[in-house]
Parts: structure tokens; sequence; C-alpha cells
């Protein structure tokens, strides 16, 4: 436990990575591609000298492959990296981050520490608070992660932070959007597309997703709730915070009244959360009551002014 805080207070001191992100963002409100994934992309396909001509099929092109990826669940992390970037930067487009870049380093350092316990250690994780007064976070996938100011300043320390992050990290490692994109009505979409003239395979994902805050505000089934939940209580437990801290928050927002616009889409689009803290609650049992204390690291959290 001491090392892996020590780990995580050597990973907050380091901050090298800040202009990375800050640039990505802004790379992603540009529609820009990140400078750091522009450098390790695969040069552009030289022509070949071509052999005598064979009478072949043509080259299936991007999108297609694309396409055909998401229709078969056989997706690469690269294809599903794709896709989740074009929906958080449409996310981006309909709502701004919080201009604090400080804020912004921190939930990334955090984030990135919580996502390292989870058998997906190796995706571009980025996190983001948005700047809206709504309770509310939301998970593209490939591994772009966002929640809101208002759900921030709800917050009381660090571990809170981590459950509640957990829980969005939660659908990504299970692709529970993914999933969403290949129910029924998405993959014949996807059928009616397929060879479609399309200027290119942005283009392809725009028609298929439509505006990406849909897919991120829409509903996933409730079981998959339910396991973002287990997931993050137990990330955030493995990182080292208090496992207790996701329950808590979700006890906390289940004090907020129906009535209140600020928790309207998540409540529209997730169980109550007294139903989650029950449901974590029956899973968990008595299973973690032996679990060394974690902790809570109030005095870091970092206040929003
Ligand atoms: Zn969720």
């Amino acid at each position: 436990m001491k090392v892996r805080i020590a780990v995580l207070l050597a990973c907050m001191a380091v901050s090298a990575q800040a202009g990375d992100i800050d640039r990505f963002f802004k790379d992603l409100l540009k529609g820009k591609r990140p400078a750091e994934q522009q450098q390790t992309m695969a040069p552009p396909p030289q022509p070949a000298p071509q052999p005598a001509p064979q009478p072949a099929a043509p080259p299936e092109r991007p999108a297609d492959q694309l396409l055909r990826a998401l229709m078969s669940g056989n997706m690469s992390v690269e294809e599903e990296r794709r896709i989740g970037e074009k929906i958080a930067g449409n996310f981006l487009g309909a709502v701004k981050l919080v201009p604090d870049a400080n804020l912004q380093r921190y939930v990334n350092l955090v984030g990135r520490w919580v996502a390292l316990q989870s058998d997906r250690p190796d995706l571009a994780w980025h996190f983001g608070v948005v700047d809206t007064d709504d309770i509310n976070a939301f998970a593209s996938p490939g591994g772009y992660i966002f929640l809101t100011k208002g759900l921030y300043r709800r917050l009381g320390n660090e571990a809170e932070l981590a459950g509640v992050l957990g829980h969005e990290i939660g659908h990504v490692i299970r692709k529970h959007h993914i999933k969403v994109m290949q129910q029924s009505q998405f993959i014949a979409l996807g059928a009616s597309l397929l060879g479609r003239k399309m200027k290119d395979e942005n283009q392809l994902i725009q028609n298929l997703i439509g505006n990406g805050a849909e897919i991120m505000s829409r509903g996933l089934d409730k079981e998959s709730e339910f396991e973002a939940d287990r997931v993050g209580m137990v990330l955030a437990a493995r990182a080292g915070y208090d496992a207790f801290s996701l329950p808590k928050v979700l006890e906390d927002i289940g004090h907020v009244s129906d009535q209140d616009s600020r928790v309207a889409l998540l409540f529209k689009t997730h169980p109550h959360p007294r139903d989650r803290f029950d449901r974590l609650a029956e899973a968990v049992g008595d299973r973690l009551d032996n679990l060394p204390e974690g902790k809570t690291l109030g005095q870091r959290f970092y206040v929003l002014r």
C-alpha cells in the first residue's frame, strides 16, 4: 500500500505529461489527431511497384473495413479508439472542458492511476472535467472519460473521484458502448452504409453514431451499470483507495431530488443511485471486511474555485 501511494505521489510530481494532455484536448476540439498519436501512426502507404495487373477485387476502403469490424464484433484496439475519439470529439463540441489546466491534470493523474489497475492499462486513457452544473459522467470507447463540474463539486476526496472514474473505466474495459453499437438497429444502419459513397471514414462514423453525445448519454442496460459499479469499486480499492468511496458517492447522489434538473439525464440513463448502492452492497457482501483500510486523501483533493 505504502509503495503504491508513493508511486502515486511520484506520478503527481511529474508534470511533463500535462502539456500533452492540454495539446491533446486542444487538438481534439479542433478535430485534429493528437500529435503523439500522429507520430506513432504508420507512414502513409507508398505506391508499390505494380506487378502485371490481376483481375482481383479492389481493396476494401478503410471506412468499410471499420464498419465490418464493428458489425462482426471483431474490432482492433485502434478501431475502437478511432470510434471513441470521434464520439468524444463530438461531445466536446457540445460541452466545453473547465478551463483549469491544474484540475484537468489532476483528474488525468488520478484516472490513469486507477486505469492502470484494470486489465486494459495500455489504452490511451484521457480524462476531462466538462463545464456544466449537471451531475453526471460519461465514457467513450477506447478510453475517453468525462465527468461534469457539478459531479466533481459533490465529491469530498480523491477516493470518491477514483470511484467515479473507476465506474466509467468499467464501461470502457467491458466495451459496453461498443456492445450497444452492435445491437440490431446499428447493425442494420451499418449494413445500409456499406459500400455507400462517402467522403471519408469521418463521415461514415458520423452517419453511424449520429451525434456522439447521444451515444454517450443514451442509457446502457442496467446490468452494464451494475457491472461498472463493481469494476469501479474493485479498481479504486486496487489503486489503494477506500473501497467504499463509490458507494458513498451513490448514497450522496441518491439524496438529490428527482425533481432537480441537474440529475435528470443521470437518473434517466442509470438505475437510481439507491438501487445501485443496494446491488453493490449485495455483490460485495462481507468480502471486503478484511481489506486493509484504503486512503481517502481528502487533503490532496483538488478544490475547484
Ligand atoms: Zn454508467
